[in-house]
């Protein structure tokens, strides 16, 4: 085995984040990276807002597998699943039968959305998007159709509902909370979204709960109870994700809600801190699954410098994230649950500025709705690291 030699499971913006990072430090070290998908290179966030922005699936995707791996200098290899890791070799085996050493070995394999568990002959035609191939499947799907039914009205389903109705489309939301955007904003503020995609013609449906999704010819019906029913061309499923943590717990490296990582987004398992690491949407770093895009920029610079030969925790700063729903511009960092506190609420027909405070009056959180956003610069220096 070459002394330094670096695998990364995964080719999503944390797989890249990594390669792209370490390539900046060191031009030497041999990378791998082993993708299940295409391993070309784009930005997931798109996927939610790309009617709006006239982006078609083959104008999201930026750079393709092979342009990616003279890029950054680096051997890619598409549609190629890693099935297990045996870490007491320092192996990978892959899903045909070869198998790969490695010094370091990065799990950037990212997270899985969750199904809800319903019954009716239609289950399996639910759609979910969180890759670019569900994306083009879903703009394959979509041809013709006129009413879309979403479940879940947190971030990501917010923002395809959006984007729907700017694109002509008759959007149903559905969601089991009492107002959109549940976890990341306080009742007032949801109340305010909810009325902004109300008037940008989205129908809510709230405190509710779908039982059965059924197919009648070309028509989804999805049965709430007895006495009530939506009807949808095509339903789209967004009611969060999973943390991939598979390979890592059949390799008897700890996993949590994400694959538990110390500060240097080191696995573990019961004897040692490993030569495994783990970012990005499967990871749980330090006790937090963040599955936003500027975690895996901080995680991955840090990741490459002890790859590189420097230890190096990561730090977190505040990482507010903007929910692309234009019907009402967001901007959130929602507070540590661990802490104990309240909003303060500033709300008019412009905007709602939401600030969530300690009993000593600290800030730990905001949430910023409409003119409110322009705020965002001078609030985010007022909170605390997330990881200091
Ligand atoms: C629609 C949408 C909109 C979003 N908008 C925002 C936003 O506005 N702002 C923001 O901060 N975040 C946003 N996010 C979240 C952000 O995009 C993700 O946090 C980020 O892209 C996750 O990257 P990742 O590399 O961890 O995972 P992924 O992109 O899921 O990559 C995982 C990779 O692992 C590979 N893989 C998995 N298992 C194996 C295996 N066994 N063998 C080989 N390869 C494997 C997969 O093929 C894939 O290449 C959005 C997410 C979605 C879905």
């Amino acid at each position: 085995m070459n002394h330094q030699s670096l695998v990364i499971i995964g080719s999503g913006l944390a797989g890249y984040a990594v390669a792209r990072e370490l390539r900046k430090l060191n031009t030497e070290i041999p990378i791998t990276m082993l993708s299940a998908d295409h391993g070309g290179f784009y930005s997931k966030p798109m996927l939610s807002n790309a009617l709006a922005t006239g982006k078609t699936p083959a104008s999201i995707l930026s750079s393709d597998a092979a342009m990616m791996a003279s890029q950054l200098k680096i051997t890619i290899r598409p549609f190629t699943r890693v099935n297990t890791i045996a870490h007491s070799s320092n192996t990978v085996f892959l899903e045909n039968g070869e198998n790969l050493s490695y010094s370091h070995l990065v799990l950037a394999v990212g997270a899985d959305p969750i199904r809800l568990p319903l019954s009716g002959n239609a289950v399996e035609e639910v759609l979910s998007v969180n890759d670019l191939d569900d994306y083009h499947r879903f703009r394959e799907t979509l041809k013709d159709k006129k009413e879309i039914a979403i479940l879940g009205a947190g971030l990501i389903g917010c923002e395809f509902a959006n984007d729907l109705a700017i694109a002509g489309y008759q959007v149903h939301v559905i969601h089991i909370g009492a107002h959109p955007l549940g976890r990341l904003l306080p009742e007032e503020a949801g109340k305010y979204l909810q009325d902004k995609l109300t008037a940008a013609g989205i129908r809510f449906h709230l405190k509710t709960k779908v039982q059965r999704i059924e197919r009648i010819g070309n028509r989804y019906h999805l049965i709430i109870d007895e006495d009530q029913m939506i009807e949808a061309d095509l339903v789209l499923s967004a009611v969060g994700l999973r943390p991939r943590t598979q390979l890592a717990k059949a390799a008897g490296i700890y996993v949590n809600h994400g694959v538990v990582t110390n500060r240097y987004l080191q696995t573990e398992n019961t004897t040692e801190n490993t030569n495994i690491f783990a970012l990005g949407d499967c990871a749980e770093v330090d006790g937090k699954v963040l599955p936003f895009v500027m975690p895996i920029t901080h995680a991955a610079r840090a990741l490459a410098a002890t790859v590189a030969g420097t230890p190096t925790p990561v730090h977190y700063p505040p990482m507010p994230v903007f929910v692309k729903t234009p019907a009402c511009p967001i901007v959130v960092s929602p507070p540590d649950p661990n802490v104990i506190g309240e909003w303060q609420i500033d709300a008019n027909q412009d905007g709602v500025k939401a600030l969530f405070q300690d009993m000593v009056g600290n800030l730990h959180g905001f949430a910023l709705l409409g003119a409110a956003t322009k705020e965002k610069n001078t609030i985010t220096p007022q909170l605390p690291p997330i990881l200091a």
